[in-house]
């Protein structure tokens, strides 16, 4: 029989497929699969109208089988076949198929052979572990059988032969190991069961191998040596509904949970379950899970953000990072769409509109389900935020604070007066008649701020303050510069926005000492002014201009020669006796006075958390004035 020669196009595509060094040639057996389901997708269609057909939904079924003595793998289903035209059009020529797609994307880049993983590259990708193909099918309505085969490149045969059934048989040839490459696992059944589990789980008719399977033999079963042996078993290796496609009513949360750990991988039960299923001009059901900690990962370029895809219940891609926002990127899950084409290739995905609007529409609802767990589970978003919230907060610094809108209502910190994390609105509610502003104070945890002189006089005014403790947070706030048109205030900075008339009187009485201490330090502070903020301290720093102490620490820290520096304005607290003492000697001993004045600008740059500049010259003049 005269061999076919593959149209040109296909030629060079088998030819690529065949010598293929691509890692993930078990997509072939996806493929198959999920051509095999098309094609009873077909049948089950007709067989609603058709009586004679005699079949029911339940009878279909793509049955997979492994034979290693003859090195086979064949996958048959009883859907509609192929006639003679079919497979001369479809299986020798890659036109019209999706592999046709492929090719072109394919053109001129011949040498980027791991192009292949990324489509559904159908029929021919079987080539990658077969030497020949052998397909065998009979046609719905047709009375003749045919047998397609191939042993690649060189061409194919197509000759009449028996079938009784409708349907297609499709046996491969396993290729023979290299030293390279091992191909004997396709020929093993639990790698089988697996390759179903992970690519096709969710095909909706069920795929059944026989399976090997040892048991005791019944005759020694009381004997102290029992005897094995081997027997076959039909088993379903799929589990065809997946658990996003049930209706949420009839799902429980242990089963959600249970998904969620085996498909995350995850220890712990999700804090939060989302599920969604819209219809309309784009049709999708999405399962999103919140996890209920940290992943160990989750701040290294290790952690991949991204949901599964599946396309009608064929895996597309395990990780679509287009699907969550970078702020939401803790979300893991799902989202099934019937709106997208097996043979989608990742660049296309980020293009693709529909999935565009199902982004959008999940960040949506990603939002919402926070907020109404703040609301209705404050305790369970605590926990949340615990978590997540220095993403949050990253989210709102990103791309020029263009998030911020959406993300302010979900940060939470820590308040001085409830002694637990608030939101922005609960404490804008609770500002005082005459308060301005939303005072926020920076340091390195809840204990150390407390103490910090400048957040006296708002304490004193029973003003509340937020504590900033982790690094990012005093980014978030200048990104977010006010929250409901109050603008948010560091305690650090030298106008705190408090009028205070009667101190007035003690600023202009006080030019002398002011002067003195400023002379005395030189360039080393900005200003040296009466305080209006200390109580019960004698001094502390607070910055003027744009930089902050926090910036400066920060950006120092990542580079110690940037040469960031804040402008220190050096507060005196004139009715403190230390200052009292400092200005009286002025006049009798000018010495002590600028020793005085030395140690109080050290014990402000220490309580701002900022290095001494000599330490050990520091201890030496302590020692000297003990
Ligand atoms: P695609 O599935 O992307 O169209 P393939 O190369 O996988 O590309 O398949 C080409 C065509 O061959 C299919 O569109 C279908 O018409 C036909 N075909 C493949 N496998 C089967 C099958 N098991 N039963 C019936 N038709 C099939």
């Amino acid at each position: 029989m005269a061999k076919k020669q593959f149209k040109s196009e296909s030629k060079r595509l088998l030819d690529l497929m065949i010598n293929s060094i691509y890692t993930h040639k078990e997509i072939f057996l996806r493929e198959l699969i999920s051509n095999a389901s098309d094609a009873i997708d077909k049948l089950c269609f007709i067989a609603l109208t058709d009586d004679k057909l005699g079949m029911t939904r339940s009878d279909f079924r793509i049955d997979l089988r492994a034979d290693k003595d003859a090195r086979t793998l064949t996958i048959s289903d009883n859907g509609i076949g192929m006639d003679k035209d079919d497979l001369e059009n479809n299986l020798g020529t890659i036109a019209s198929s999706g592999s046709y797609k492929f090719k072109q994307e394919l053109e001129g880049k011949a040498d980027d052979i791991d192009i292949i993983g990324q489509f559904g590259v159908g029929f021919y990708s079987a080539f990658m572990v077969a030497k020949k193909i052998t397909v065998i099918t009979k046609k719905y309505g047709s009375e003749t059988a045919y047998e397609w085969q191939s042993s690649g490149a060189d061409g194919y045969t197509i000759k009449e032969c028996d079938r009784d059934t409708l349907g297609t048989t499709i046996i491969l040839e396993i290729k023979d190991n290299t030293d390279d490459e091992s191909y004997d696992e396709f020929l093993e059944q639990y790698k089988l069961q697996s390759l179903v589990k992970k690519y096709s789980d969710y095909i909706r008719y069920p795929i059944i191998m026989e399976m090997k399977k040892s048991r005791v033999k019944e005759e020694t079963k009381d004997s102290d040596s029992p005897e094995y042996e081997d027997y076959f078993e039909e088993e379903t290796l799929n589990s065809m509904i997946p658990i996003w496609q049930r209706a949420k009513k009839d799902v429980t949360q242990e089963e959600y949970d249970k998904f969620y750990q085996e498909k995350f991988f995850a220890m712990e039960k999700p804090l939060k379950t989302i599920v969604t299923s819209v219809e309309g001009v784009v049709t999708y059901k999405a399962l999103l899970f919140i996890p209920s900690s940290t992943p160990y990962d989750y701040y290294t370029k290790d952690y991949k953000k991204g949901l599964q895809l599946y396309s009608s219940g064929v895996l597309i891609t395990d990780c679509c990072e287009e699907l969550v926002p970078e702020h939401f990127r803790f979300v893991k899950g799902i989202v099934d769409t019937a709106d997208l084409s097996l043979n989608i290739s990742r660049e296309m995905l980020q293009h693709d509109r529909h999935l565009l609007t199902i982004a959008q529409n999940l960040e949506k609802k990603i939002k919402n389900e926070l907020t109404s767990m703040l609301k209705s589970k404050r305790e369970d978003y605590e926990k949340f935020f615990a978590a997540f919230g220095r993403q949050l907060k990253y989210g709102v610094v990103a791309d020029y604070g263009m998030h911020k809108d959406e993300l302010q209502d979900l940060l939470l910190f820590y308040s001085s007066t409830e002694k637990k994390p608030v939101t922005l609105a609960e404490y804008v509610d609770r500002m005082k008649e005459e308060q301005k502003m939303i005072y926020f104070a920076v340091g390195d945890n809840a204990a150390a701020i407390d103490a910090l002189p400048q957040t006296e006089l708002l304490r004193s005014k029973g003003y509340e303050i937020l504590y900033c403790t982790q690094d990012v947070d005093e980014f978030t706030l200048q990104t977010l510069m006010t929250y409901k048109e109050k603008r948010f205030c560091s305690v650090l900075n030298d106008d705190l926005g408090i009028e205070e008339d009667e101190k007035k009187e003690d600023e202009k009485d006080s030019s002398a000492l002011l002067t003195f201490v400023k002379e005395t330090l030189g360039d080393r502070v900005a200003e040296v002014t009466a305080s209006k903020k200390l109580v019960s301290h004698p001094v502390c720093l607070t910055a003027k201009g744009g930089i902050s102490f926090e910036m400066e620490k920060y950006f120092n820290s990542i580079q110690p020669d940037s040469g960031m520096k804040a402008q220190r304005v050096l507060e005196l607290n004139l009715g403190h006796e230390a200052v009292k003492t400092m200005e009286s000697l002025i006049q009798t001993d000018i010495d002590r006075a600028r020793k005085y004045a030395e140690v109080l600008y050290c014990q402000a740059l220490l309580i701002a958390g900022l290095p001494l500049e000599n330490p050990s010259e520091y201890t030496d003049l302590v020692c000297s004035l003990i």
